[in-house]
């Protein structure tokens, strides 16, 4: 391929992008591995939700991808782990979702401070998107979360918050 007339991007920000290309498929791997735990013990509430957190995990991963095909980088993608497939519960699952995206943010934190040390402005803009989306992620995994803990062991309570995740 021919050389990309663009100015290069600084080696320790490109790889950095890649392994979060991986981190956010992972993400997306892992709440599929979610939707179908859900699907299997009926709550397609839950379920429908998961996937459309997978789909939008997906985006992420493009987000980084096409950010760097845009700065005339060649994008090396890394293998994905395989995500756990066996959940004891919905507050379990969700437990997990939000210590993931806790992860997720700081490292999405510490790709925001290396763009800097290495001002690297455009991925400071790009990452700007990144840090608001993660308030985001860890807010409504977090509601769920808690409002998990109140469903205790009441089904009732279990469904109804079922029915409302499918609103998604
Ligand atoms: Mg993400």
């Amino acid at each position: 391929m021919s050389e990309s007339a663009q100015t290069p991007m600084k080696s320790a920000v490109r790889d950095a992008m890649g392994e979060q290309i991986q981190r956010e498929f992972y993400a997306a791997y892992l709440y599929l591995s979610m939707a179908g735990s859900f699907e299997v013990a009926n709550l397609s509430g839950f379920a429908r939700w998961m996937r459309a957190q997978a789909r939008e995990e997906q985006e992420h991963a493009m987000k980084f991808f096409d950010f760097l095909l845009d700065r005339g980088e060649q994008v090396r993608l890394r293998s994905i782990e395989e995500p756990p497939y066996a959940f004891r519960s919905p507050l379990d699952t969700f437990e997990q979702a939000l210590e993931h995206e806790r992860e997720v943010t700081s490292h999405i934190h510490e790709l925001y401070d290396l763009a800097v040390r290495e001002h690297d402005y455009p991925a400071q803009v790009l990452l700007n998107w990144f840090v608001t989306e993660q308030v985001e992620e860890e807010k409504s995994a977090t509601e769920i979360v808690e409002r998990l803990r109140m469903a205790g062991e009441d089904s009732a309570a279990l469904l109804i918050l079922d029915r409302e995740m499918g609103e998604r």
